[in-house]
C-alpha cells in the first residue's frame, strides 16, 4: 500500500498495487498549483481510495481543454492531483508518504514549460500528454 497525505494531514489517500508510470509534468497548471512542475503519479483509477478528509478536499474543475480536475486540501493548500477515480487516477507524487516504488521516466507537456527553467537529464521529453501503457 502507497499511503500519501497533505500537510496539514486532514486528507489521507493509499493506493493499492503497482503504478503505470511517474512522470514530470509541465503544465502550466501544474506549474501554478505545485511549482515549476510537479511529479504526477498515474495508475489505475480503482486501485486509489480517499482514506480520509473527503470533506475538506476542494476540487477545481477543468476548463473544456483539459480533462483532469485538481484536487487540493481546503485547509493547507497541498497539490493532491486528480482524485477522481475514472479509468486512471493521477496523483500529485509530492504528497505521498511512502516510495512509490517507481522511478520518473519522462518529462510531459514540455511545451509549456517557463523559458527560464531547463530540463538537463536524459529521460524522454514529451510536447504534449502522455500516459505510459501498463504494460510498457
Ligand atoms: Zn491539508
Ligand atoms: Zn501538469
Amino acid at each position: 500500500m502507497i499511503k500519501g497525505s497533505c500537510l496539514c494531514g486532514k486528507v489521507a489517500f493509499e493506493i493499492s498495487g503497482k503504478p503505470y508510470s511517474l512522470s514530470y509534468c509541465h503544465c502550466s497548471r501544474c506549474r501554478k498549483a505545485a511549482g515549476v512542475f510537479s511529479a504526477v503519479l498515474v495508475g489505475k483509477g480503482s486501485d486509489l481510495r480517499i482514506t480520509q478528509g473527503e470533506d475538506a478536499i476542494a476540487r477545481l474543475t477543468p476548463g473544456p481543454d483539459w480533462k483532469f480536475e485538481r484536487c487540493f486540501c481546503k485547509d493547507c493548500g497541498t497539490s493532491l492531483g486528480d482524485l477522481e477515480t475514472g479509468d486512471i487516477y493521477v496523483v500529485a507524487a509530492s504528497a505521498l508518504d511512502d516510495d512509490p516504488g517507481i522511478r520518473p521516466s519522462a518529462h510531459i507537456h514540455t511545451a509549456s514549460k517557463p523559458a527560464w527553467y531547463e530540463i538537463d537529464d536524459d529521460l524522454k521529453k514529451f510536447e504534449g500528454d502522455y500516459i505510459p501503457d501498463p504494460q510498457d
